[in-house]
C-alpha cells in the first residue's frame, strides 16, 4: 500500500533520517515510537511530502512519488503527486484549525476549494462525520470556542472530510491533558474498528500497544526495533526497554 524505503534526510550536517524503510498495509494501523528527535515527525512528513527526501523512494499503490536516480532522490512531476497526496490526511498536535472559521467551514473548505467537491455535498459528508466524532452541536462554533479535545475531533473530521486512504497523526494527543486525551483516542479507535489505515506517532504507549497492528521504534533516525505490539512491547531489545521503563 504505502511504501517507503531507504529515506535519508538530513538539515544542514545534521542526519535526521539515516536509513528508514517503512511500509503500511491496507486497513493496518502502524505505531511510530522513539524519543524526542529520533526523526519521528521528520518521517510523517516526508511520508506526506510536506517535506522532500534526500535519499530513498517513496509509492503509494505501486505509485511511485518519489525515487533515486544517480544518488539523488527525484520526485514525480506536479501532477502526479497531487494525485498520490490526494490519498494522505495529516492531523497535528495543535490541530491547526482556521481560526476565524466555524467548525463546518473548517472542514469544508479543503474538500470544495481543492477537491471540487460541492458545497452540498461537502457539507453533507460534514455532517455525517460531525455526528461520528460528538459534535453534532458544534458546527457553527470557532476553534476558540471549542475544548483542546473537541479541536483535535474537529481537525480529526477536516481530515476526513477529504476521504483519505491513509490517516497520519502526528502526537494527537499530546497536547491534551489527560481527560481529554481519552476522547481524542476513543474517536482514533473508532476509526481503526473501521479500518482506516493509519499511521500514529504518539507518546501513549499503552494506546500504541491496545491498538496497532505494528509498532515502530525510532532512535536517532533509524529503525531500533520493530514488530507486533505483543514483539516489542513483550519483548523489547535493551534500548527499547529502557525507553519504556522510562516513559510507561
Ligand atoms: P519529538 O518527539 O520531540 O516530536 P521527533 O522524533 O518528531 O521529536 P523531529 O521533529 O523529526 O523529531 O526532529 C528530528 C531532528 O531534526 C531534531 O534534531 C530537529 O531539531 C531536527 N529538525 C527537524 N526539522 C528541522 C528543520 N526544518 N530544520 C532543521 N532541523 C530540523
Ligand atoms: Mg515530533
Amino acid at each position: 500500500y504505502l511504501e517507503m524505503n531507504h529515506v535519508k534526510k538530513t538539515f544542514g550536517e545534521l542526519e535526521v533520517l539515516k536509513d528508514i524503510s517503512l511500509s503500511v498495509h491496507k486497513g493496518e494501523v502502524v505505531s511510530v515510537i522513539g524519543p524526542s528527535g529520533s526523526g519521528k515527525s521528520t518521517l510523517l512528513r516526508c511520508a506526506t511530502m510536506l517535506e522532500k527526501m534526500d535519499g530513498g523512494d517513496l509509492s503509494f499503490l505501486g505509485e511511485k512519488a518519489a525515487w533515486e536516480e544517480n544518488g539523488k532522490c527525484v520526485y514525480a512531476n506536479k501532477k502526479q503527486l497531487k494525485e498520490i497526496r490526494k490519498n494522505f490526511g495529516l492531523v497535528f498536535q495543535n490541530f491547526n484549525l482556521f481560526p476565524h472559521y466555524t467548525v463546518m467551514k473548517n472542514i469544508i473548505d479543503a474538500p470544495v476549494c481543492v477537491d471540487d467537491v460541492s458545497k452540498e455535498e461537502a457539507k453533507e459528508r460534514a455532517w455525517k462525520l460531525l455526528k461520528q466524532l460528538g459534535l453534532s452541536d458544534k458546527a457553527d462554533a470557532y476553534p476558540y470556542q471549542l475544548s483542546g479535545g473537541q479541536q483535535q475531533r474537529v481537525s480529526i473530521a477536516r481530515a476526513l472530510a477529504l476521504q483519505p486512504k491513509v490517516l497520519f497523526f502526528d502526537e494527537p494527543t499530546s497536547a491534551l491533558d489527560p481527560e481529554l486525551t481519552g476522547e481524542v483516542l476513543r474517536v482514533i479507535r473508532q476509526l481503526a474498528d473501521e479500518h482506516m489505515t493509519m499511521v500514529i506517532v504518539t507518546h501513549e504507549m499503552q494506546f500504541a500497544k491496545e491498538l496497532s497492528d505494528r509498532v515502530i521504534f525510532m532512535e536517532k533516525g533509524l529503525v531500533c526495533q520493530e514488530g507486533t505490539p505483543e514483539e516489542v512491547f513483550g519483548n523489547p531489545n535493551a534500548r527499547v526497554k529502557e525507553f519504556i521503563g522510562r516513559v510507561m
